[in-house]
C-alpha cells in the first residue's frame, strides 16, 4: 500500500533538502525580482534585494504577497515570462471581485503533473486504477492538476467533470471506477443520492477517494470511508501557487506532506505576521521555488494549520502540515466571537442522527447577530413526537454552545432540503 512516486526527492535527507531549497530560493527570488516589476518595486520600497536572503532563515526579510496583490495585478501583472512562453491559463471564477489569474509554462505543467503524481500515489492510486475526476473541467485548477498527475502514474483517467450525478454513478458503476476525485461534499452527495437514483453502492468498484479543494474534518472522512467503502485522503493546493499537488496525505493520514523541494512553507501569526514555533497553529505561507511563469514569494494563504518536521512512518522526509480545517476567510464573527464552519461540522457529526449537511444562516435582529443552523436528521431517526424534536434541537444547541462559545438557534429541516453542491459547499449565508 505504501508506495513513493519519487524516492530520490521525497525521501532526501533534511540537510540535502535545505541545501536544495536554498539554491532554488535564491534563483526564484532573483527570477521574480528581475522579471516582475511588482516584486522589484515592492522589495525596493522595503529596501530588500534577493541577495539579502543569505540563508533560509532570512526569508522573513522578503515582504508577503497577498490575494489582493493578485487582484491588483489582474490579469497578467505577476507573470515573469511573456505570453508566448505561457501554455496554460487558469483563473478563479471571481464572482464577487476581480479573478485571480495564473499562468504555466511547459516546464510548470511538467512540474505540476510530477507533484500531483506524488500526491495521488501517496493517497493510494496505482497504474491499474480507473480514476474518475469529478472536479469541474474549467477555469479552476482542480481537475486539470489531478488529471495530469493520475495520467502520469499511468492510471486510466475519466474526465467526468462535475454535475449530473446520475451520469456520474452510471460511469462509476459501468466503467468500474476505482478512484474518485472530487470535493468531499460532492462525494458525500454522491453517496447519499445513489439510493434515490436507483444505484446500489455495493455495485461500485471504488477503493480510493482523493478529496480536496475544501476544508473537511476527520469525522467526514470516517463517514465517507464507511458509506463508499473506500480509503479517503486529503490533498491541498492553492491556485495562486500552482493548484493541487502542493501537499497530500500518505497512508498514515496524519498530516499532509508538503512537496518541499518546490514549495517553502512557513507558519505565521495571522495578526502579526511573525513566525510561530513548530507545531503551533498559525497561517500557512508558501514561497514557490521552481515556478517559471508565476514565481510567488511568501504568499499568505489565509489557511490555518501547523507544520511538523517529525519523521513519518511512510518514509517521506517532507514536512507535514495539519489538515486545514479553517481559513481566515471562512471565519465568521457572531456577537464578537470567532466561529469557523468546520467547528459546527465537528459538533454535528458527533451527534447521532444528524446528517452531514448543514447550513449556517446569519441575520441581524436589531443590534444583535442571530445565527441559525439548519440541520437534517435521518428520516428514520424520529418517531413523530414533536416534543422530542424540540428537545433534540435544544440538545444540539447546547453542544454547539459548548464548542463555539456562542448560542445558535438550531432548526431541523426536512430531509434533503439543505442545498447540495457539486463543487465546494456553501456553508454560510450571511444576511447581515
Ligand atoms: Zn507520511
Amino acid at each position: 500500500m505504501n508506495e513513493i512516486w519519487n524516492r530520490e526527492y521525497e525521501t532526501m535527507s533534511r540537510e540535502e533538502l535545505r541545501e536544495l531549497q536554498y539554491k532554488r530560493l535564491q534563483m526564484s527570488l532573483r527570477w521574480a525580482y528581475d522579471n516582475v516589476p511588482f516584486y522589484r518595486e515592492r522589495w525596493e520600497r522595503e529596501r530588500v534585494k534577493p541577495q539579502d536572503v543569505k540563508s533560509l532563515d532570512d526569508l522573513w526579510k522578503i515582504p508577503f504577497t497577498t490575494k489582493s496583490d493578485f487582484r491588483s495585478a489582474y490579469p497578467y501583472g505577476l507573470f515573469a515570462v511573456p505570453l508566448e512562453r505561457v501554455v496554460r491559463i487558469h483563473s478563479s471564477t471571481g464572482t464577487t471581485s476581480r479573478p485571480v489569474v495564473v499562468g504555466y509554462t511547459r516546464g510548470d505543467l511538467n512540474t505540476w503533473a510530477e507533484l500531483c503524481a506524488r500526491v495521488v500515489t501517496a493517497g493510494g492510486a496505482r497504474p491499474q486504477d480507473v480514476a474518475q475526476v469529478a472536479f469541474g473541467y474549467g477555469l479552476q485548477t482542480g481537475a486539470f492538476g489531478m488529471h495530469a498527475g493520475l495520467e502520469r502514474i499511468g492510471a486510466s483517467v475519466i474526465p467526468a467533470s462535475t454535475g449530473n450525478t446520475r451520469r456520474q454513478l452510471t460511469i462509476m458503476r459501468d466503467y468500474k471506477s476505482t478512484v474518485l476525485v472530487c470535493t468531499p461534499s460532492y462525494a458525500m452527495y454522491i453517496a447519499e443520492a445513489a439510493g434515490d437514483l436507483g444505484f446500489d453502492l455495493d455495485d461500485l468498484s471504488l477503493r480510493i477517494g482523493l478529496f480536496g479543494a475544501e476544508a473537511w474534518t476527520n469525522k467526514v472522512r470516517e463517514e465517507l470511508e464507511k458509506r463508499l467503502d473506500i480509503s479517503a485522503s486529503d490533498n491541498y493546493g492553492l491556485s495562486e501557487l500552482m493548484g493541487p499537488g502542493m501537499s497530500g496525505e500518505c497512508i498514515m493520514k496524519d498530516g499532509l506532506h508538503i512537496n518541499e523541494d518546490h514549495f517553502l512553507v512557513e507558519v505565521v501569526d495571522p495578526a502579526t505576521g511573525e513566525g510561530v514555533p513548530e507545531g503551533k497553529e498559525g497561517e500557512l505561507v508558501f514561497t514557490s521555488l521552481t515556478n517559471e511563469a508565476l514565481p510567488v514569494a511568501r504568499f499568505r494563504t489565509g489557511d490555518l494549520s501547523s507544520v511538523s518536521y517529525r519523521p513519518c512512518a511512510c518514509g517521506r522526509t517532507f514536512a507535514r502540515h495539519a489538515k486545514v480545517y479553517a481559513r481566515t476567510d471562512d471565519m465568521i464573527v457572531v456577537r464578537g466571537t470567532n466561529v469557523f464552519p468546520s467547528q459546527v461540522e465537528e459538533v454535528l457529526m458527533e451527534i447521532e442522527g444528524v446528517e452531514p449537511h448543514f447550513q449556517v444562516i446569519l441575520d441581524r435582529k436589531g443590534a444583535l447577530d442571530e445565527m441559525v443552523v439548519q440541520i437534517e436528521v435521518e428520516p428514520s431517526f424520529f418517531p413523530d413526537a414533536m416534543r422530542r424534536l424540540v428537545e433534540f434541537e435544544r440538545h444540539v444547541e447546547d453542544r454547539l454552545q459548548e464548542e463555539l462559545g456562542v448560542r445558535a438557534r438550531v432548526k431541523l429541516v426536512e430531509p434533503k432540503t439543505v442545498p447540495r453542491h457539486t463543487g465546494k459547499a456553501r456553508r454560510v449565508i450571511d444576511r447581515r
